[in-house]
């Protein structure tokens, strides 16, 4: 019964204001990530499951980004200070998790109260481990110390102290162009898969969101979009291939033989 009420306590940390228009990526662990197709409308979602098992960022849409350099972001994310950081954080996010929602009861049910404070004892060690090294994290990435501390403060409680790494890529991003975020996180075929409507739609004169094609090289994207290697029919927008047909289902274009460049 306490394991239900803690999982469902840590679940609801992870209900979100996504905002129209947001870039929501998603990964289980430590697997690859993958990309959420666009948000029609504002609303609340539950985009992670228990951060760090299954984690999401959310990349709201702003007026203006500051950063739309995609090799100096792949250099900061793979970069020894952040990649660690972000390794340690989920590791011990994992960590905190199991013991908070796991062994708390177990601790409680065989070891009686001695037991539980125990567990208690290891919960609140490692929320502030999290929180200082979230702290520590955030004021390499630029924040002054006091609003470091400040920003990191939430993730002291053992509730939300699990989705501290999730927090802390999203806090990195947050000057960083969608599309950008996007390339540097996805594996490349699903990065083009993402991007591949996006271009058709602005190459074409479609109506697309502008903001999803800042820091997006559109020259190259065309050339290395434009081919499609297969036997059939394929669709330019959604890359979706076909044995015979006129038009894709999804987005109503006509096909176009495959191997050929589409126009
Ligand atoms: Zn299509």
């Amino acid at each position: 019964m306490t394991i239900v009420f803690l999982a469902l306590l840590t679940l609801i940390e992870g209900v979100r204001r996504v905002p129209r228009g947001s870039v929501v990526l998603h990964r289980v662990l430590f697997g690859p990530w993958a990309v959420e197709p666009p948000e029609p409308g504002e609303r609340l979602r539950l985009p992670a499951w228990w951060s760090p098992l299954m984690s999401a960022i959310v990349l709201a849409p702003r007026t203006q980004y500051e950063r739309t350099d995609a090799a100096a972001l792949r250099a900061q994310l793979e970069g020894r200070a952040l990649y660690t950081a972000l390794f340690d954080l989920r590791l011990l996010g994992v960590v905190e998790l199991f013991v908070l929602v796991l062994g708390l009861p177990f601790a409680l049910q065989r070891f009686g109260a001695l037991g539980f404070f125990a567990a208690l004892g290891a919960v609140l060690l490692l929320c502030m481990t999290i929180f200082i090294a979230l702290a520590l994290s955030t004021h390499a990435l630029g924040k002054p110390w006091r609003a470091a501390l400040r920003w990191s403060l939430p993730y002291l409680s053992p509730f939300a102290a699990p989705r501290s790494a999730e927090a802390l890529l999203e806090e990195t991003l947050r000057d960083v162009a969608p599309s950008v975020a996007s390339s540097a996180l996805l594996p490349g075929d699903a990065f083009l898969r993402w991007v591949r409507p996006i271009v058709y739609d602005a190459t074409n004169g479609r109506e697309v969101d502008r903001r999803l094609l800042e820091g997006l090289n559109l020259q190259t994207l065309r050339a290395s979009l434009a081919s499609h290697n297969g036997k059939g029919m394929w669709c330019p927008r959604c890359g979706a291939t076909f044995v015979q047909g006129e038009s894709c289902s999804e987005c109503d274009i006509p096909l176009v033989l495959a191997g050929t460049p589409s126009a």
